[in-house]
């Protein structure tokens, strides 16, 4: 038989490799903007459009190229950044793979513009595919423009692989961070379809994390310090009482290189124990510097897992340092509110006149109204447990002063057919059909035998019917406030929200302001007290992290769900008799009382035969 086997062609190859390269825009930007770092930029501005799927764009002032190495960086293994295997132990770049542009050139359009300062032109090139299709002199100044455009052009499937432009941007967008929060000493701007979604002047690493993550964050951070012989650690951790639902805010830099590692995440939980709520996750953004000997970064094609010679030392060592530092801000407080120099006027606020010093106040309090509805101060909200569930429940009357704020949309009329459900005798007034059980279940007595309720379940249900309806019917009632709600969120966060505002507003909420980092609202659901607000979005934000919702309805659902998980009395609240007896009822005029939004299991039912037979 005749020899079958032939080498690939470069342009199949890089192909292939970029497939382990460029998973998504996402991964494009990453590559560049360590390209532009590793060229010793100073200013690096990041252009997309249509979340990456258009244009990735990143400019930079860095060194720049020579014309050969300028064709050069786009082959494969062509790189300046290392020239023996030794190299490798040694590295203080981002990049040496030498595979980046070269994987980029062959699945996408791309235009190179370089100039090194001692040159009087620069150079342009341009490649699809793998093919040059053009390289000449040109007038560009100092540094390296790179715009990739149309990527996957020529892997239709990749390409319909792609997620919608919400999903794809907030990749982009965890990329850029993971490069600017710890790069803090460089400049970085970034736009999205023209419009400017950060600007970070150079700065410090609290400073460009507030810039970052928005204002709201200065006060959370507990700077953490330590320099042992293997390993120095500097960053910052959030205090425990900010824990968040998601892990948006947890950073570990190597070297000023962003990894993941799940075991030094366990490091920090492990210093945070019994400090944060199960579910919750300490945010921290810490940058650890280690001999370069003693870690391999090559063991990811995308660089972000690596190898430590001596994992459990850094363990003990991030560990004890992280409890140092918490233990510290606990004891002084104060310690940890020292003004930081360094610190000065966020960016976002440079231009803007001087506001007037704010007094806190509950403006909203009210000696004669009912405590729940006025608690919560206009501003800056603390996170209370929602003890005053009363409110948030649907149709519930036996609270006189709330009559006034029943959700009418939410209110069900009972379902006759499975009213009759219930023994009649048992549910005549002078004697009781429901029983609360460790203040968790509703038993509630049937002709046949018994229902045990997940009272929590159950009210998750009859939230989210309710909510459902309103949201596709359009006309929730909203509940007008006197004083208008400001909350402040990162731009991922108001993102987030932004996508969601118009079905907000259907469930009730009405806003008035919808900046990048500070949302106002002067309108809420009638059955959603002012104070549970910031947990709600802060939920609903985390939920739409965790599950993307891609089409319109999900987004609805899901922002029902959420909702709904947030309102709902949870278990370990007492609940009057009535208010069992309304659970009950509005539990089973719902669409599918048998299981929770989330698809649990609502209730049990024991017939008496069942039961008689346990008596036997
Ligand atoms: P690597 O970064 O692993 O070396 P790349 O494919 O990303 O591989 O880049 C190849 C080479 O092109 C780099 O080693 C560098 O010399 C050059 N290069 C890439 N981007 C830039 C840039 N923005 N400025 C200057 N040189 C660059
Ligand atoms: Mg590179």
């Amino acid at each position: 038989m005749a020899d079958i086997i032939q080498l690939l062609p470069d342009h199949v190859a890089n192909q292939i490799a970029a497939g382990e390269v460029v998973q998504r825009p996402a991964s494009v930007v990453k590559e560049l903007l360590e390209n532009a770092i590793d060229a010793g930029a100073s200013q690096i501005k990041l252009i997309i459009k249509d979340a990456g799927k258009t244009l990735i764009q990143v400019i930079d002032d860095g060194k720049g190229m020579s014309a050969t190495d300028a064709r050069l960086s786009f082959e494969r293994h062509a790189t300046s950044k290392i020239r023996t295997a030794e190299d490798l132990f040694s590295l203080h770049t981002k990049g040496f793979r030498g595979e980046a542009l070269a994987s980029i050139a062959a699945i996408a359009h791309v235009e190179l513009k370089t100039k090194q300062e001692q040159d009087e032109l620069g150079t342009q090139i341009t490649i699809e595919g793998s093919e040059l299709v053009s390289q000449e002199p040109t007038v560009t100044p100092k540094g390296t423009t790179i715009a990739v455009k149309n990527l996957f052009f020529n892997i239709p499937a990749r390409r319909n692989f792609l997620k919608s432009n919400t999903v794809e941007l907030r990749h982009i967008i965890d990329e850029f961070h993971r490069v600017a929060l710890v790069h803090h000493s460089l400049a970085f701007i970034m736009y999205h379809n023209g419009s400017e979604l950060f600007n970070l002047p150079t700065s410090n690493f609290r400073q460009r994390i507030v810039n970052v993550f928005g204002g709201k964050t200065n006060e959370k951070l507990v700077p953490v310090n330590e320099a042992t012989e293997v390993l120095k650690i500097s960053g910052f951790v959030g205090k425990p009482e900010f824990a968040k639902k998601s892990k948006t805010e947890q950073f570990f830099f190597v070297n000023d290189r962003f990894i993941k590692s799940a075991y030094l995440n366990h490091a920090i939980n492990s210093a945070f124990e019994g400090l944060v709520k199960d579910g919750s996750h300490p945010s921290y953004f810490l940058n650890l510097q280690v001999d370069p000997k003693s870690i391999d970064i090559n063991i990811h094609p995308t660089k972000t897992e690596i190898k430590f010679d001596d994992e459990h030392t850094l363990y003990a060592i991030l560990r004890s340092s992280v409890k140092h530092s918490l233990g510290q801000f606990n004891i002084a407080p104060v310690l940890d509110f020292e003004s930081d120099a360094n610190l000065e006027t966020p960016y976002a606020f440079k231009n803007k006149a001087a506001a007037m010093p704010r007094v806190e106040v509950d403006r909203s309090f009210n000696p004669f109204y009912d405590e729940q509805v006025s608690r919560g101060s206009s501003t800056h909200y603390k996170k209370e447990p929602a003890v005053q569930w009363e409110s948030l429940y649907v149709g519930l009357e036996s609270k006189g002063t709330r009559a006034n704020q029943n959700f009418s949309e939410l209110q069900f009329e009972s379902d006759n057919e499975m009213q009759s459900m219930f023994d009649d005798d048992a549910s005549e007034t002078t004697s009781r059909s429901t029983y609360q059980f460790q203040n968790k279940y509703i038993i509630s007595a049937i002709k046949s035998g018994m229902l045990v309720i997940d009272q929590n379940r159950a009210h998750q249900r009859i939230l989210y019917e309710g909510l459902l309806k309103s949201m596709t019917v359009k006309e929730a009632t909203s509940q007008q406030l006197l004083f208008p709600l400001e909350l402040h969120f990162s731009i991922t966060e108001t993102n987030i929200l932004e996508q969601l505002k118009e079905d907000l507003e259907h469930t009730g909420f009405i806003f008035s302001e919808f900046t990048e980092d500070k949302i106002s609202i002067t309108g809420v659901p009638v059955n959603v007290p002012h104070s549970e607000v910031s947990i709600i979005l802060e939920q609903l934000i985390s939920d739409v992290e965790q599950e993307v919702p891609d089409s319109n309805f999900s987004a609805v659902d899901l922002l029902a769900k959420s909702m709904a998980k947030s309102l709902a009395i949870k278990s370990g609240q007492s609940l009057t008799f009535t208010e069992q007896e309304h659970l009950v009822n509005s539990l089973f005029a719902c669409k599918e009382p048998n299981v929770s939004p989330t698809n649990r299991i609502a209730f049990i039912t024991m017939g008496v035969e069942e039961l008689d037979k346990k008596f036997m």
